[in-house]
């Protein structure tokens, strides 16, 4: 028996769904308008058939898990399911907050403009775009009398953006994350990514004896004590930084000659002194440290206290999202490859990202099997700059890459 065709997205109304998406100015932070956002999403769902839930976090949990000051108001995210009767669940992840738009802009980001073949708006990529095709394909086949060959449970979260507990990391403990395989849709279309860095910010602090500067053999200068700190931190770095995993780099590093995913530690920040005649009895340093696939955090904050461990210095973790790595071979990640294929026209490379992912967070608490593929090109949609964009046969592509992987056969 011949495949049937798979019905078509409407791009008309896909773009409706996310011109609506961007109206709404869910910046973080503070994160604003989540629950105006999350209840036009819910209605959308709720009309397809999905079972809806609003999800609120509670206040206790947000004093002690999200210590961010900038973050104003109720987390609000929204989980449908829509059972089937099929075997196995996909679970589909994406979120709804954008970060602010900055400056720069040759359009107003919060109105989706339409020019040359793209659509322009604060989210248009990053990653509402993924969410309107997401609507625009289950609506084109829930319509057409398909059936998904999967159940169908779509998680949309806030505070991805400032890198929160409140998102994806929630729904994971609470245990709303689960099913036998799951798409993150905050991605790009170049590659499909099946693997990324973890992250883990770290703090020293050196500590001296204030005193006059006139006299300054009588105290102990922190600034100058740090510099042996320094050197410690960037004699490890030459060596942290000759690590590479055995996953490709995306596509856009892979252009400027990195090949494969590298492991990085960096010093960011340095705040000591108070005045140029007081010698300063405190400077603190600031950094981040990537962590491949193949190191732990456990590992990478071990080896970074071995190396400044003879400094006088105290050092702190503050260990954020770990690394993830899917198996290349996993059939999920080949059937996720071959709808975008069929969807989007060309066979996307596997590479990983050397940023941090919170799927990773709930990719290593539930084992779900994870493909990353979303809207956007690296080097052209400008992310989290102004004028943000994609192209319009980007969200089409990926609208019937979505149909292609769901549609029943
Ligand atoms: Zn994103």
């Amino acid at each position: 028996m011949m495949p049937k065709e798979c019905p078509s997205p409407d791009t008309a109304y896909l773009l409706d769904v996310l011109r609506d998406l961007i109206a709404f100015e869910t910046v973080a932070p503070p994160g604003s308008h989540y629950q105006e956002v999350v209840d036009y999403v819910l209605s959308i769902f709720k009309s397809m058939g999905f079972e809806t839930e609003k999800l609120v976090m509670p206040q206790e949990v947000f004093q002690s898990r999200c210590e961010d000051s900038r973050l104003v108001g109720d987390r609000v995210n929204m989980t449908a399911r829509l059972d089937v009767g099929a075997q196995e669940t996909v679970a589909i992840y994406a979120h709804l907050d954008v970060v602010p738009a900055g400056s720069g802009w040759s359009t107003d980001p919060f109105q989706m403009v339409k020019k040359n073949g793209r659509v322009y708006g604060r989210g248009v990529s990053d990653c509402k775009g993924s969410v309107g095709s997401l609507i625009a394909a289950l609506k084109a086949l829930l319509d057409s009398g398909r059936r998904p060959r999967y159940n169908l449970l779509v998680l949309l979260t806030t505070d991805e953006e400032v890198g929160g507990y409140s998102g994806l990391c929630y729904l994971t403990d609470i245990g709303l994350v689960k099913g036998d395989c799951m798409l993150c849709m905050d991605g790009f279309s170049d590659d499909l990514v099946i693997g990324s860095n973890g992250i883990i910010t770290w703090e020293a602090t050196v500590h001296g004896i204030s005193a006059h500067s006139g006299s300054s053999f009588l105290g102990v200068n922190a600034v100058e004590k740090s510099v042996p700190v320094m050197k410690a931190v960037l004699a490890l770095k030459k060596e942290v930084q000759s690590r590479r995993s055995s996953l490709a780099a995306n596509s856009s590093l892979e252009a400027v000659g990195v090949k494969n995913l590298t492991a990085i530690l960096n010093i960011n920040m340095i705040h000591g002194g108070i005045k140029e005649n007081i010698v300063p009895d405190k400077c603190v340093l600031r950094g981040d440290r990537r962590v491949i696939p193949e190191e732990t955090m456990d590992e990478a904050m071990e080896e970074m206290a071995r190396a400044i461990g003879s400094q006088d210095a105290d050092l702190k973790f503050f260990p954020g999202y770990p690394p993830m790595h899917m198996n290349p071979d996993h059939p999920w990640i080949a059937e996720v490859r071959e709808a975008v294929k069929r969807g989007m026209g060309f066979l996307p490379r596997l590479s990983g990202s050397q940023g941090s992912l919170d799927q990773a967070y709930a990719t290593e608490k539930t084992g779900i099997p994870t493909a990353v593929y979303g809207v956007g090109r690296q080097m052209e949609s400008n992310i989290h700059g102004p004028n943000e964009n994609v192209r319009i046969t980007d969200l089409e592509g990926f609208a019937r890459f979505l149909i292609e992987l769901l549609a029943e056969e």
